[in-house]
């Protein structure tokens, strides 16, 4: 029997924004090291700035890690027996904790306005001295002189008791040891005049009541590691284990922003890529899977090679060709109906429907329809996003036009001629209100050419760029059946008169 605890990670982000890559990639490292550990994966929102927190960011990263596909097993909408998950319902927990602190001694009123703060800061500066914002002003007050202050009605925090010797050290599972000598870290506020805790206070408070093992998050947290350990210390409780993950970078390894392209988890799903690809892409983020190692993997396959231990330490750069390549790869190996169902949406966003007008033969619905039309695209279904310019044309008359294409295969009186002869020999058999298989279309298309004395492939390239405005597609007599008779004949006599 094994006395290990079972693994209990979190994602806490602060409801201020977007869900950002990188605040996707802690949920993703936090969720596969869960499922890899046969853990807990925790939703904690951390909505105690009133003023930064807003629904609608809230529902915006719910939404991420919905499309994302990570699943929280407590948290937000699924409960559990360490909630509440939002911080702004466990305020009652941190006053609670606060004041034990309060009677152990661990924390001491602090009555420093900012305006103070900020004036004694400046005086450091003048003096040529250093400022880490705070020196220590309150700590020593008598209780005399406590009592005169709160009588003035000055409002007052809490500040922490830092012992003035001593380091404060950790063995962060991916960037090594980090210690911190006590003098210089000063004494941090825990509680705020305003009656609400700092991040500082409430990530421990919560870390140790929703018992966590593992803190993994991102690097810009280090700074805030030694003083959490040092309110742990204060509050008499054993520290998780923590993971500080590099930050991301964009491709000119400055930090990664808008002025880079997509960065919040929205837009790349509107750039066309896959929940899958997205996973996949930011594992590797930061991972190394081994030089001999094939780069694109299902989540099965991540969660059973993910270890922290691969987890570099070193700034990784976000890539954008190669989510886009991973992205493709993705797509090419899905089946036909994992594509229906990422494309169906799209139609539905359109309005694209199949007609029945259209005469297409064997296809009745919708669905039928697009499982023929996406065959068609075969190799060339690798980003989601090019997927509706590549299908336009066969739901609607409104489709891009390669003007080059146009203008090198149907420019000329003689191609309209030849056009015009092709739909004059289709009509009889478009007209009969019957579908018409391809095959049907291949025999009018060769006649045609025959009659006219010229080449099938000159004639077929016209018909392509006439029916479909582009200068390549699938095989012409497949695309004519999905085109269907009716619309077979309007496209040809258009490019005539056009
Ligand atoms: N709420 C913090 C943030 O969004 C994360 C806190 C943590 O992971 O400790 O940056």
């Amino acid at each position: 029997m094994s006395n290990q605890r079972q693994v209990r990670v979190r994602f806490a982000p602060s409801p201020t924004g977007y869900l950002h890559v990188g605040g996707a990639r802690t949920a993703l490292f936090n969720w596969l090291y869960a499922r890899s550990q046969g853990g807990a994966f925790v939703l904690r929102i951390e909505d105690t700035d009133q003023q930064r927190s807003s629904e609608e960011s809230y529902a915006a990263i719910l939404r991420g890690l919905d499309w994302l596909g990570l699943d929280w097993d407590e948290g937000p909408r699924v409960g559990g027996d360490h909630g509440p998950y939002l911080q702004s319902e466990r305020l009652d927990l941190y006053r609670a904790q606060c004041d034990r602190l309060i009677a152990a001694e661990q924390v001491y009123r602090c009555f420093c306005s900012n305006d103070d703060l900020t004036r004694r800061a400046d005086e450091a500066k003048a003096r040529g001295d250093s400022w880490d914002g705070y020196d220590g002003h309150c700590r020593d007050l008598s209780a005399q002189q406590q009592a005169e202050l709160e009588a003035e009605g000055r409002p007052h925090c809490w500040r922490l008791r830092t012992p003035e010797e001593g380091t404060t050290f950790w063995y962060d599972l991916i960037v090594g040891k980090r210690e911190f000598q006590n003098a210089v870290l000063v004494d941090r506020v825990v509680f705020k005049a305003d009656g609400f805790p700092t991040y500082n206070f409430a990530v421990v408070v919560d870390d140790h009541e929703m018992a966590m093992t593992h803190v993994l998050r991102g690097d810009d947290h280090v700074s805030n590691t030694p003083f959490q350990l040092l309110i742990y210390a204060a509050c008499g409780w054993d520290p998780p284990k923590f993971g500080h993950m590099p930050m991301i970078l964009g491709p000119d390894k400055k930090r990664l922003s808008k002025r880079h392209g997509a960065t919040s988890v929205e837009e790349f799903q509107d750039l066309g890529i896959i929940p899958d690809a997205m996973v996949n892409y930011l594992a590797l983020l930061g991972w190394s899977i081994g030089a001999s190692g094939d780069e694109v993997l299902e989540r099965r396959a991540l969660v059973k090679k993910f270890s922290l231990k691969k987890v570099g330490s070193s700034p990784a750069a976000f890539d954008y060709d190669k989510l886009d390549h991973i992205n493709a790869q993705h797509l090419k190996r899905l089946g036909p109906e994992q594509r229906r169902e990422l494309v169906l949406p799209l139609l539905v966003q359109r309005d694209w429907a199949y007609d029945p007008a259209w005469l297409v033969p064997g296809v009745v619905t919708t669905a039928e329809y697009c499982d023929r039309v996406l065959k068609t695209l075969g190799g060339r279904f690798s980003n989601l996003a090019r997927v509706p310019e590549q299908i336009g044309f066969f739901f609607s008359e409104n489709y891009a036009v390669d003007q080059e294409a146009r203008q090198a295969h149907l420019a000329s009186a003689e191609t309209a001629e030849q056009l015009g002869q092709l739909a004059a020999k289709l009509t009889d058999t478009c007209e009969l209100s019957q579908p018409v298989s391809a095959a049907g279309f291949e025999s009018g298309v060769r006649d045609t050419a025959t009659e006219l004395g010229i080449e099938a492939g000159a004639l077929i390239h016209a018909c392509r760029v006439a029916l479909t405005g582009q200068s390549r597609s699938a095989g012409i007599f497949e695309v004519m059946e999905l085109v269907g008779g009716p619309r077979v004949l309007a496209r040809l006599r258009g490019a005539v008169s056009g």
